[in-house]
């Protein structure tokens, strides 16, 4: 999963994109309104973590340039300011949820999966798909009723995989989910993750689409 964060607050932003990074989400954090709104418009998100006071373009009328771009990304919205009119406004404006700091990050990573679930049509943390298992609230993979370990980017990938079964995901739409904004990412890095993947599970899972990218087979 891909997250753009919108947040001013240096603190705040980097505990952010710590807990997220650590739970194999991708985050690219920008921290003014304008270059956040370019960010949620022009490139490819699973979902938007808004701050709504921002500099040089408000969170509210940021959402509102967003939806009226026609995207349809999910976005949770962070605010200190906390009054009813405010969250009524941010949910008209077309938030999908709502979160009034201070918060605990736990929450913030609940209210994400629930977002990322209802975003894929699933309705509970677990999500079973012919021999695989996920638990997406624990990070743990089951195949054939085995645990697998895999690293942040193998369980990235597959979650991706497992979102989207039977349909071609290409190179790189993997790479901006895997690796995002890092730049410098070398031509075969998700050839390998791949690999991996296939050696950790079956290899007949994920079948290479040539010269396209990679289609997971669910049996
Ligand atoms: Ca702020």
């Amino acid at each position: 999963m891909r997250i753009l964060l919108i947040e001013d607050d240096e603190l705040l932003g980097s505990g952010i994109c710590k807990a997220l990074t650590r739970e194999a989400y991708t985050v690219e954090w920008v921290k003014d309104g304008q270059e956040g709104l370019s960010a949620a418009t022009h490139e490819t998100f699973d979902l938007v973590i808004l701050d709504l006071g921002l500099p040089t373009l408000d969170g509210l009328s940021l959402l509102i340039n967003l939806r009226e771009s026609k995207s349809s990304v999910p976005v949770l919205i962070l605010t200190a300011r906390d009054t009813l009119q405010e969250k009524v406004a941010g949910l008209d404006a077309g938030a999908d949820d709502y979160l009034v700091k201070p918060f605990e990050l736990v929450e913030l990573k609940a209210r994400i999966r629930a977002l990322c679930r209802r975003a894929c049509g699933q309705n509970n943390s677990v999500v079973e798909l012919g021999r695989l298992k996920l638990d997406t609230s624990a990070m743990t993979v089951w195949f054939d009723d085995q645990v697998i370990e895999l690293n942040r980017r193998e369980y990235a990938l597959l979650l991706e995989f497992v979102n989207h079964p039977g349909r071609i995901l290409t190179r790189s739409h993997l790479e901006d989910l895997i690796y995002g904004w890092e730049g410098d990412v070398s031509s075969n890095a998700i050839e390998v993750h791949i690999h991996h993947l296939r050696k950790k599970l079956d290899s007949s899972l994920i079948a290479t689409v040539r010269g396209i990218g990679y289609r997971f087979n669910e049996n």
